[in-house]
């Protein structure tokens, strides 16, 4: 039986169980950190600890017992605050590699672009993170989070996409992609990254849930890869409505898609986005629990069965780290 790494060590993919795919404890910019740190902790950071630890024990009573935590380089990355948290939540949290970007690199990434993406310094990055760990904390990252968006897939992207699939085809360790699903950029990026050495059954097109167009969405899993519905909760103006994501992800169930299809919100535990509670108060479904207690109902009522359900919420999930090598 495969295992996969998480913050406590390896654990065996049949006990995984039900799993959210797409969330991130904690986001906090490293160098605001550090200079600005009264700018960047609006509040103690015990407090903080105390907060996103009940929110996961709030989840974790509800049955979830697996979190994908998707915050790759450059989206704050706080291993020792993760470490603390899954210290007093008995939950399994698996962490993630990449670059979260939507075009800009930093000079010390963009001077040092190479059209091989085997020398890459990025795909050294990603490597590092899954074969010997994330900085010093000994937790080694086992998915690679990139992402395109509204400026669509421009040259950095494009090196970013490349990197993340030569990383995960000598790894086995899955990607998953931010996308602005409107602009349907889905199949493109599948192109990029299947030429590039990724398995397209370890790739997840995320937030695919903000669109209603089932084409489009058959298309990315006809490819072989998982659609996120992992916005549940954030319901902005421009996207989809809980109602609609529902019917969406029960139409799809009805027509045997259940295996490509895992559920999640993208919360954000604690961020230096804004003051703390900003979210909260706009989106107040926008909360871990939101998927146990809302969305697993909704799609029961529109007749949704068990075997989906168990499919979408653990072995889709558990299937995107079967067979990493390291
Ligand atoms: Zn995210």
């Amino acid at each position: 039986m495969s295992t996969v790494e998480t913050v406590r060590g390896p654990v065996a993919l049949d006990h995984l169980g039900p799993t959210l795919i797409h969330e991130h404890l904690i986001s906090i910019s490293t160098e605001f950190e550090k200079f600005y740190p009264e700018l960047c902790w609006s509040l103690p950071r015990a407090e903080v600890v105390n907060t996103v630890t009940a929110a996961v024990q709030a989840v974790r009573d509800r049955g979830i017992t697996t979190i994908l935590d998707c915050t790759a380089y450059f989206h704050g990355r706080d291993m020792d605050f993760v470490q603390e948290v899954n210290e007093l939540v008995d939950i399994n949290l698996i962490v993630s590699s990449g670059i979260y970007t939507f075009d800009y690199l930093p000079y010390n990434l963009a001077r040092r672009a190479t059209r091989d993406p085997e020398k890459d310094v990025l795909t050294k990055m990603f490597l590092r993170d899954i074969r010997i760990g994330i900085g010093d904390s000994g937790v080694k990252a086992q998915s690679i989070k990139v992402a395109t968006d509204l400026e669509g897939i421009t040259e950095n992207n494009e090196r970013i996409l490349r990197t993340a699939a030569c990383a995960s085809g000598q790894t086995g360790v899955p990607i998953t992609v931010h996308t602005h699903p409107a602009d349907q950029l889905g199949p493109r990026i599948q192109k990029i990254l299947a030429e590039y050495g990724a398995d397209l059954t370890k790739v997840v097109i995320g937030h695919s849930g903000d669109t209603a167009d089932l084409d489009y969405l058959r298309s990315i899993m006809d490819a072989g890869s998982m659609a996120g519905f992992d916005r549940f909760g954030l319901y902005l103006p421009d996207t989809t409505t809980m109602e609609e994501r529902l019917d969406t992800v029960a139409t799809l169930c009805s027509e045997g898609y259940a295996d490509r299809i895992g559920l999640s919100h993208d919360t954000m535990g604690y961020s230096d986005w804004g003051p703390p509670g900003f979210a909260a108060k706009r989106f107040p479904t926008w909360v871990l629990t939101h998927v146990s207690d809302v969305i697993l109902p909704g799609l029961r009522e529109r007749g949704v069965g068990d075997k989906d359900i168990e499919t979408m919420m653990v072995s889709a999930p558990a299937a995107l780290f079967d067979g990493i090598t390291g």
